[in-house]
């Protein structure tokens, strides 16, 4: 049987608080984390690599981290748009498929085309709550 509602704390990989019950087990419902499971502190956290979408005016920055976090708090931009997983490969990818609208650096304009690309991304999911299923579902592995 499957229970919606509060977890009994904040999950330990993204802090939200709603989750489901399954039996005895809640889990967390942004990310799919089993509260109350520890990870093993002696082996590292997962690194997920993603490639960032950010907005600043008409503008969109294609670029990749492996600590989003940390990188986003670094540029300046207005809005974080989507994420999507991967690495160098994969940024490099977008940046030969969007050459067309690139203006500088990897910033590129936000014409229809790009939207829609976004719009595929975020179908998925908030790039917060995906980027947290995915360090969970890799720290499960
Ligand atoms: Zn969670």
């Amino acid at each position: 049987m499957v229970t919606d509602g509060r977890l009994p704390g904040p999950c330990f990989v993204c802090s939200n608080q709603t989750g489901a019950r399954i039996g005895d087990v809640w889990v967390c419902a942004t990310c799919g984390w089993r509260y109350g499971d520890v990870p093993d502190y002696d082996l590292p956290l997962p690194v997920i690599e993603v490639v960032y979408y950010i907005r600043y005016d008409r503008r969109v920055k294609i670029g990749t981290s492996r600590r989003p976090r940390q990188r986003l708090a670094s540029i300046r931009h207005e809005e974080l748009l989507a994420f999507e997983r991967g690495g160098r490969r994969v940024e490099q990818q977008r940046h030969r498929e969007f050459a067309g609208i690139r203006e500088g650096g990897e910033w590129f304009t936000l014409t229809e085309e790009l939207r829609a690309h976004i719009a595929t991304l975020r179908a998925s999911g908030d790039p917060w709550s995906l980027y947290a299923r995915w360090f969970s579902e890799t720290l499960r592995s």
